[in-house]
């Protein structure tokens, strides 16, 4: 029985991710916990693109609520998207894996920039390739930054890590009857505002057919769970 179904997978991890249990930051043990998780999916065979929100940190609507200019708000937001990529390097490095930060803001000293050819080697060769800063332009999420790269990766599909364990037909949280779908369609999602990703993700990945995997990343185990088709997921296909 193969590891998965899949060979290729983008994994997005919302930057609250790495907060662990914080209200803000990184928690270095927790990102510890989650490239052990990448590692035993690696080891397992799989290739690997990773992209990591800046939520924990900044983004840049919440800035432009303060006032903020929204353009200028948004580049402070990538740029928190490269702390996180760089906290998960040195992570999976520690655990003796081989990634490559690629960001779509030029950082000579920290990071490569992106050139796709050069991501598929890193992969070829084993190595994670974490995407940093997004699309690399203001208006824009990861989640967008994450379907582009699934796409032009040519990943099997699109890991959604979060803390909900699926999309729901409404909000858990609030409603005790809300039901959780097994899989839901792209237009389902967009129709129904479904809080996924944001809408141009989803298009994106409708348009060049990548699933969308929405899964918690909170318990541990569970990335191997449902890479395996075991665990608690919604597919969005
Ligand atoms: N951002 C951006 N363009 C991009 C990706 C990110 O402007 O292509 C900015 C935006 O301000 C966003 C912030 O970076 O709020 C952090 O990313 P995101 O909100 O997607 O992080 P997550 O919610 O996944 O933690």
């Amino acid at each position: 029985m193969p590891y998965s179904q899949y060979k290729r997978i983008l994994l997005k991890l919302s930057g609250e991710v790495l907060m662990g249990d914080q209200q803000f930051g990184i928690d270095p043990a927790f990102v510890a916990e989650l490239a052990a998780e990448v590692k035993a999916a690696k080891d397992n065979g799989l290739e690997i693109c990773l992209v990591i929100g800046g939520g924990n940190i900044f983004r840049g609507m919440a800035g432009a609520a303060q006032g903020m200019d929204r353009a200028q708000a948004d580049y402070m937001g990538m740029l928190a998207t490269v702390m996180n990529a760089l906290a998960m390097q040195n992570a999976l490095e520690q655990l003796g894996v081989q990634t490559r930060v690629q960001s779509a803001i030029q950082m000579d000293a920290v990071c490569e920039p992106v050139i796709r050819r050069r991501a598929e080697r890193h992969l070829e060769k084993g190595r994670v390739v974490i995407f940093a800063a997004g699309v690399g332009a203001p208006y824009f999420t990861t989640d967008s930054g994450a379907a582009l790269r699934a796409a032009e990766m040519k990943c099997d599909a699109l890991f959604k890590g979060t803390s909900v364990d699926g999309v729901y037909d409404s909000d858990p949280k609030k409603n005790p009857d809300a039901k959780r779908y097994e899989t839901v369609s792209y237009d389902r999602v967009l129709a129904s505002n479904l809080k996924v990703m944001d809408a141009s993700a989803v298009a994106l990945c409708r348009d060049n057919s990548i699933p969308i995997v929405v899964f918690s990343i909170r318990e541990k185990g569970n990335l191997a769970r449902v890479l395996s088709g075991q665990g608690v997921q919604t597919i969005v296909q």
